[in-house]
């Protein structure tokens, strides 16, 4: 016999009309969590061991300033193609640590307790996932934008990696840390170069900054990726014949901007720029089947890009529990 829908809700009918049984100890209705799990995820490159961290999300509005030069309805539809929220849409932050065997190092900072109320989860999910932030030995700066680097000081002004050697893009200092560009920039972007001087101000003169085609950690090269900000920097993490390709804000979420990456996001600083730079990446990506991490994809961030039509798929990774 095949089960239809009419079937299934029969047996439903009778299952309710039926008689409840009492079992003593779970009568009362348990209390509802309201909570999510965890948010840390294992995975390994070669030798490396690889935690990716969710440092929570925050609701945006589908707009003409966040899609510059995409039709919002066609926006939205591609998002409910894929099941996704869009009153108001959801823009989750991620970050990495990778353990190279000899250094931990984690590839941006997230708000720490300097963002929304529903960002700032990194600490917590750290801890979760047995990490101290005095055993981080480096860290690795994309570019400079809040969500990236917030988090590398308290809001009361305290290094929250105090051990740590932090790693910046040459391209993002000369652009942040000017004055004359502050004094230049549009209103809007003024936060941006506000947090920059909170957060490296204070010891400026300890922060290391790389090149692009450098090694800026063992076995972690930063690559050019500019046109989000002008020094955006991404990464490739190797070990043995494994590499994982660490986006970063090259693409905002690769469900919409993989498949679309001729649309320009607002955040974007050179969206020309930035178009070129993405479709290098993903190209990439595609060609060599390399794991890949967007520090804006839903948690955990990491999966495959193919190439598709006139972009790209997006295929997560599938929760493994052996690593
Ligand atoms: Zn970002």
């Amino acid at each position: 016999m095949s089960i239809s829908r009419r079937t299934v809700l029969a047996g439903a009918a009778a299952a309710a009309a039926a008689p409840a049984l009492h079992i003593s100890g779970a009568e009362a209705a348990a209390p509802m969590k309201g909570a999510q799990a965890p948010g840390f995820y294992r995975f390994k490159i070669g030798d490396f061991e690889i935690t990716a961290l969710n440092d929570g999300q925050v609701n945006r509005e589908i707009n003409a300033t966040l899609f510059p030069n995409a039709p919002l309805d066609e926006v939205t539809r591609l998002m409910e193609a894929q099941f996704m929220p869009t009153k108001p849409a959801v823009s989750p932050f991620n970050t990495l640590i990778v353990n190279t065997g000899s250094k931990l190092v984690l590839i941006d900072s997230g708000f720490n307790n300097n963002g929304a109320p529903t960002t700032g989860l990194m600490a917590a999910n750290m801890a979760a996932a047995g990490i101290q932030p005095t055993e981080i030995d480096t860290v690795l700066i994309s570019h400079f934008h809040p969500d990236h680097i917030n988090g590398l000081r308290s809001k009361e002004g305290n290094l929250v990696y105090p051990n740590a050697e932090i790693i910046v893009p040459t391209g993002d200092v000369a652009h942040y840390l000017d004055d004359a560009r502050m004094a230049a920039a549009p209103e809007g972007a003024r936060p941006a170069f506000m947090v920059a001087r909170r957060v490296f101000g204070p010891n400026f003169k300890d922060i290391k900054q790389a090149e692009w085609g450098k090694e800026w950690a063992n076995g972690i090269t930063g690559i050019r990726s500019d046109g989000h900000t002008p020094g955006h920097t991404s990464f490739v993490v190797s070990s043995g014949t494994k590499t994982l390709l660490v986006v970063g804000d090259a693409s905002n979420d690769p469900r919409i901007f993989a498949r679309m990456p001729d649309w320009h996001l607002g955040f974007d600083l050179d969206r020309a720029q930035a178009v070129t730079t993405r479709k290098r990446l993903l190209d990439m990506a595609a060609a060599d089947r390399m794991q890949t991490t967007f520090y804006h994809a839903a948690f955990p961030a990491t999966g495959f890009i193919a190439k598709s039509g006139t972009g790209y798929e997006w295929t997560p990774v599938s929760f493994s529990s052996v690593i």
